[in-house]
């Protein structure tokens, strides 16, 4: 199934989500291994390329089309979910400033499903303020010299590409972000995942030992850094996470529907027929709904450019990470003990919604961004 089948790109992915990614998902998470199945067919239908311009054969997807994506993938799959929306943050990076001639190469090859890409943005120092870079980037000549260390890199040494940030050349020009090949020498991969859930995301650290990248290698001019975290990667960030969290609480909620009208006890009444249950599927149904409607709307706000957005973009994360820890903790409560167990998928929901909350941009740092907004303080 492919796009000049005339498929949008959620209907792609609700095909691939069906056949591939969904079958799959409780050996990804019992195996805890990368979804490369999920990746093939990803790169096969063009999805990989959802973000990449129609100019460079990519699908020339919107936030909308993003959000929603992550959101059939999180219901399937939460581990397939995360890998491909970072790969497709750091291919938006790269397709908003692509000027270079190497760049727009790259983009033509993400679009063919031939490159993985990710953001290596945190660093075990810095944590959720990875604003403040401490690896060290040396200019020298047509190069700038890379060392340090990147952690949670989602994807790891799946990844063909990476997306850097650093600190430029002297601190008043600000942060530079940097396309780094991992096939580069000096790039190097350590350790393994092992969160208690996402746990096929593969995010692991990465180590630089005097990786040379190449100027033009530098996404956009030096010093876009910063404009490129809150204009790019924090929009597309925050709207796909928070797809993925709607999707991850959707299915947690048809799982435990689903459970709760097929459990019969010895008298022959379902667990649904209880009136405890039912105020319980009614709070799911209403909090995936409102997620869901959210996340549209600031998603549709934001690609329509519109004033207000940056609010409702920051709060979707906020409401879709909380609504999801909520609601699958609520299907857990429908289905009891059998929902405990990996008899039911209900616990691999709620493991997979505790990770929203806590990746930068966290819910405490974006709401105290929507603070300060709507009381019209300034940011920083
Ligand atoms: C599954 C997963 C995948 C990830 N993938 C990637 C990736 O691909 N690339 C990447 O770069 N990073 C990735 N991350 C990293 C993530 O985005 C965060 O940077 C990281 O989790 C921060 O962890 P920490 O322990 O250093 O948090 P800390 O910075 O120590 O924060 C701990 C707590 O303190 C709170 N806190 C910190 N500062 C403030 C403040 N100023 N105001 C209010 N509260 C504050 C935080 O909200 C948090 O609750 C991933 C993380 C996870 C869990």
């Amino acid at each position: 199934m492919t796009i000049e089948n005339h498929y949008s790109p959620t209907e792609i992915a609700q095909h691939i989500a069906q056949e591939v990614i969904a079958p799959l998902a409780a050996k990804i998470d019992r195996e805890q291994r990368f979804p490369s199945e999920a990746f093939d067919a990803l790169g096969k239908s063009g999805l990989l390329g959802l973000l990449v311009p129609k100019e460079f054969g990519g699908l020339g997807g919107s936030l909308s089309d993003l959000s929603a994506v992550t959101q059939v993938m999180g219901q399937a799959c939460g581990s397939t979910s995360m890998c491909f929306l970072m790969h497709s943050v750091a291919t938006m990076v790269i397709a908003s400033r692509a000027q270079t001639a190497q760049q727009q190469e790259y983009l033509r090859s993400i679009a063919q499903g031939e490159k993985i890409g990710t953001l290596a943005f945190s660093e075990r120092g810095t944590g959720a303020h990875f604003y403040s870079p401490e690896i060290t980037a040396n200019f020298q000549g047509d190069h700038i010299v890379l060392n340090g260390k990147k952690s949670f890199v989602t994807n790891g040494d799946h990844a063909d590409f990476l997306v850097v940030v650093t600190n430029a050349s002297s601190p008043d020009i600000g942060l530079d972000m940097l396309l780094v090949e991992t096939a580069s020498p000096g790039v190097q991969f350590t350790g393994s995942w092992d969160g208690i859930g996402l746990r096929g995301n593969n995010s692991i650290a990465v180590e630089f030992t005097d990786v040379k990248v190449p100027l033009h290698h530098v996404i956009g001019k030096e010093g876009d850094g910063l404009d490129l975290i809150f204009q790019v990667v924090a929009p597309t960030f925050i709207l796909g996470i928070a797809g993925m969290n709607v999707g991850l609480a959707k299915g947690a909620y048809h799982a435990a529907l689903d459970h709760a009208k097929a459990r019969k006890y010895a008298d022959g009444r379902a667990l649904c027929e209880i009136q405890a249950i039912q105020f319980y599927l009614a709070e799911m149904h209403g909090s995936v709904e409102s997620a869901s409607l959210f996340v549209q709307n600031a998603a549709r706000a934001a690609d329509a450019g519109e004033e207000a957005a940056i609010l409702s973009v920051m709060q979707s994360k906020i409401q879709a990470s909380e609504q999801a820890i909520k609601v699958t903790n609520l299907a857990m409560q429908v289905c009891g003990g059998q929902g405990y167990t990996s008899a039911l998928p209900v616990e691999r929901y709620l493991r997979d919604a505790r990770a929203g909350a806590v990746m930068a941009p966290t819910t405490e740092v974006l709401k105290e961004w929507v603070g300060k907004s709507v009381a019209d303080l300034p940011l920083f």
